[in-house]
């Protein structure tokens, strides 16, 4: 059953493709809830994309029909690959567009990991 206003999941979005390796990326951790891999245009020193192995449109999607144990896994995840990069100390933001409004553009659930430098405003430009 779709998330009202989301549509179907698209089984050939990039991602989807990604993770069944028909596109190469550059992984950096995964497990059997989450792949991570380096964005490919980079908006951070690091900029990293964590992704559920599942077939989840957006955070809304994902969090209205993952399991409890995919949804701690995948967030662990987000966590773990954070420590394993050492951007704990430093710091970090984590960041998820969610459909027209944030500009999601690829439509398999993903959080963004940045680090590598000061984040600046959490928010940029506003009500443009
Ligand atoms: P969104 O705007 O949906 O939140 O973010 C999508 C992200 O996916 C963008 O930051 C974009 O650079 C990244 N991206 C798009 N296509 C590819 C690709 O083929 N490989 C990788 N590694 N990242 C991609």
């Amino acid at each position: 059953m779709p998330v009202k206003g989301l549509g179907e999941y698209d089984t050939n979005n990039i991602f989807a493709r990604i993770l069944r390796d028909e596109i190469p990326s550059r992984r950096v951790f995964e497990n059997e809830y989450a792949v991570a891999f380096h964005d490919i245009a980079p908006q951070a020193p690091i900029h990293i994309l964590v992704i559920p192995r599942g077939p989840y449109i957006s955070f809304a999607d994902f969090t209205a029909k993952a399991s409890d144990a995919e949804i701690a896994g995948f967030f662990r995840a987000v966590g773990e690959v954070a420590r394993q990069l050492h951007l704990e100390a430093p710091g970090y933001r984590i960041l998820s567009n969610m459909g027209e409004h944030a500009g999601q553009e690829v439509p398999h659930f993903h959080v963004h990991l940045f680090g590598g430098q000061k984040m600046g405003a959490m928010l940029v430009n506003h009500g443009s």
